[in-house]
Formats: structure tokens, C-alpha cells, sequence
């Protein structure tokens, strides 16, 4: 295997070459993957990340896969307006005591408006940094002067995600273009913001489709700092309810796919980690992810519960004992097996 080949940071990716890195046998894929983790990162740091929904419902856009979406009228949602940045802040405290080092705030807007709300944002993003972690927040479009305030407050990063190729991306969201989006990614970074920018995977998009998401991230100059790679959590109501869940091997592939084509970011193991059993999020973790949201919920969907990501943790960071897997020691275990 060349490691050195598959650790380089390039950013001249042809979607030809990322489809064929992805349809490697599955155990070829992840061992380049893994070793490309490798010569970036410490493969045993995972970051955790939390993610509040500071705005929830409402949203004017037409995002085929979101309960937050006005359009999507079957959706039985609770709609809340602005929070409170006091509560905030001290709801990232409580993140922070539980081990989160990255504090993600996301509102449902087309766009943040100037004044009262934006204002709101700003200190909330001041408060998350004066408690010493990284804040990122997802607000929408974002015009120049707003990117330039959350930088001088300190944003660490914004997160604006593709969702999927520029070629799918009509058959999920009409209210906006792809170009849309790469303006907004553009101004986040002129202001040396971080960028977290992913997609969804499982929403009926083809596995070029997927390989041609990666290419757009990839070709980025600088790679987007965070890749979240989530799998479409269907959701009662949205466009894409019925749709049937991934085969967690696709989302094992994504990831290493990613870590290969971006091999010094994070990647993020987002939505759709709560249907992967334990075994499949490490196999996740050794493809190349190495970021996670703890919590229990990821803005309106259910997230895997702060327990078993206490658990999850320490199976990969504890030593292993002799007898650490027989289910008589091992209470995890035996819940798992009785459930
Ligand atoms: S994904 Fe974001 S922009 Fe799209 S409908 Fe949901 S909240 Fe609005």
C-alpha cells in the first residue's frame, strides 16, 4: 500500500479518480483511509463536538430532508423562536462539563437578519469563547459585513454544508442554488473563518453523485476545515420520509473516502450515527472519522444519547483487560444484548 500517495494534500481531484477510490474493495479503502488518518492525526484523539438548535422551525427554505422546513406543513415540530444567549452560553457550560471542546449553534433561517437577532448571535458566539471553546454556528447565507463581525468575536468556524453534488442538488432544495451556497462558503473564509462543510448521504442520490459532493469539497483551496459526513435520518412529513435507511457500510465508505480526498481535516460523524451499532461507528472512527456530536439530540433529530457515546469512548480508549468483552464484566454489553 502507498501511504505516502494516499496522505498528500491535493486539491485537484477528478470525481473520476474519488469514484474509483471509493468503489475499492471495502478493506483496501479503509487501510489507505486509515493510514492517511494517520500521517495527519492522532489516531486516538476523538473531538466531540455539541450542537444546540438556537432557532428551531420556520425555515423558508425547501431542504427535502428537514423537519425544519415552513414548507413541509405534516411536520409536527415545535417552533421556537431566538433563544436567550444567556441560556445559550449556559447550556454550552453544561456541554463543556460533559466533555464537548466545539460548541455548534444552528438556527433555521434562509438568512441571518441585522439587528436584534444578529446581535443575539454575536454574543452568544462571544460568550461560547469566553468559556474557552470553539464556536461555530450555522446561520444561513451570510453577507460580508455579518462574517467580518462573528470573526472579530472570535467564530472559529461557520458551517454551510453542500449536502450533496451540484447535479443532485435540485432534486432537494429549489429555494437556492449550489452557487448560492459556494458565495456564502467564500465570504466565510475571506474573513479567515473556519469552514464546516459536509453533505448527506441516502437521499436517493447516485454514488456519483456522492463521489462528485467530495470532488467540490475537495478542490476547495483550503480543504474545508470539518467534513461532517451525515446519513439522511427520514423524518415524518419531510419529502424524503420513506426513503430507506443506508447500509452503514455506505457511510463507512463516505468517510474513508473523505479522509482520503481531505486527509488533514476533520471529519465528523454526524447525523445517522444513532442507527450505527457501536461496531459500526468504530469502523467509522478507523476509516477516518475523528469528530463526533455528543448529545442527545442534532438540532431536531435524535442523536445517539450522551451514555452510550460515554460508552463508545471508552471502548476505544481504555486498555484492554483480559475479560473486558465477556458480557458477565462487561454491563454495556449485557444491556445490549438484553435490549
Ligand atoms: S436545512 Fe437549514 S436551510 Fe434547509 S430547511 Fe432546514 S433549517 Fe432551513
Amino acid at each position: 500500500m502507498d501511504t505516502s500517495a494516499s496522505s498528500a494534500l491535493r486539491h485537484d481531484w477528478k470525481t473520476d479518480e474519488i469514484l474509483a477510490l471509493h468503489e475499492l474493495p471495502l478493506l483496501e479503502l479503509v487501510g489507505m483511509a486509515n493510514a492517511a488518518h494517520r500521517a495527519h492525526h492522532d489516531p486516538n484523539r476523538l473531538q466531540k463536538a455539541s450542537l444546540l438548535s438556537i432557532k428551531t422551525g420556520g425555515c423558508p427554505e425547501n431542504c427535502a430532508y428537514c423537519p425544519q422546513s415552513a414548507h413541509h406543513r405534516d411536520v409536527e415540530l415545535t417552533r421556537e423562536r431566538l433563544m436567550d444567549p444567556a441560556k445559550v452560553i449556559d447550556m454550552a457550560a453544561t456541554a463543556r462539563s460533559a466533555g464537548a471542546e466545539r460548541f455548534c449553534m444552528g438556527a433555521a433561517w434562509r438568512q441571518v437578519r441585522d439587528g436584534r437577532d444578529f446581535d443575539a448571535v454575536v454574543e452568544m458566539v462571544a460568550g461560547v469563547r469566553a468559556l474557552g471553546m470553539e464556536a461555530c454556528v450555522t446561520l444561513g447565507m451570510l453577507k460580508p459585513h455579518q462574517a467580518e463581525r462573528l470573526a472579530e468575536v472570535g467564530l472559529t468556524a461557520y458551517n454551510h454544508n453542500l449536502d450533496t453534488s451540484p447535479e443532485f442538488y435540485g432534486k432537494i432544495i429549489t429555494t437556492r442554488t449550489y452557487q448560492d451556497r459556494l458565495d456564502t462558503l467564500a465570504t466565510v473564509r475571506s474573513y479567515g473563518i473556519e469552514l464546516c462543510c459536509g453533505g448527506i448521504i441516502g437521499m436517493g442520490e447516485s454514488v456519483r453523485d456522492r463521489a462528485s459532493m467530495l470532488q467540490t469539497l475537495a478542490t476547495m483551496v483550503p480543504h474545508p476545515e470539518s467534513v461532517p459526513i451525515n446519513a439522511l435520518v427520514p423524518v415524518a412529513g419531510t419529502p424524503l420520509a420513506g426513503r430507506a435507511p443506508i447500509d452503514p457500510l455506505e457511510l463507512v465508505r463516505m468517510v474513508a473516502t473523505a479522509r482520503l480526498v481531505m486527509p488533514a481535516s476533520i471529519v465528523r460523524l454526524s447525523a445517522g450515527r444513532s442507527s450505527l451499532n457501536r461496531e459500526a461507528q468504530i469502523l467509522c472512527l478507523i476509516a477516518g472519522a475523528n469528530s463526533i456530536f455528543y448529545g442527545d439530540t442534532l438540532l431536531t433529530t435524535p442523536n445517539a444519547g450522551i451514555g452510550e457515546d460515554a460508552e463508545l469512548i471508552a471502548a476505544i480508549s481504555t486498555p484492554f483487560r483480559a475479560g473486558d468483552l465477556s458480557s458477565k464484566e462487561n454491563p454495556s454489553h449485557q444491556t445490549r444484548a438484553e435490549a
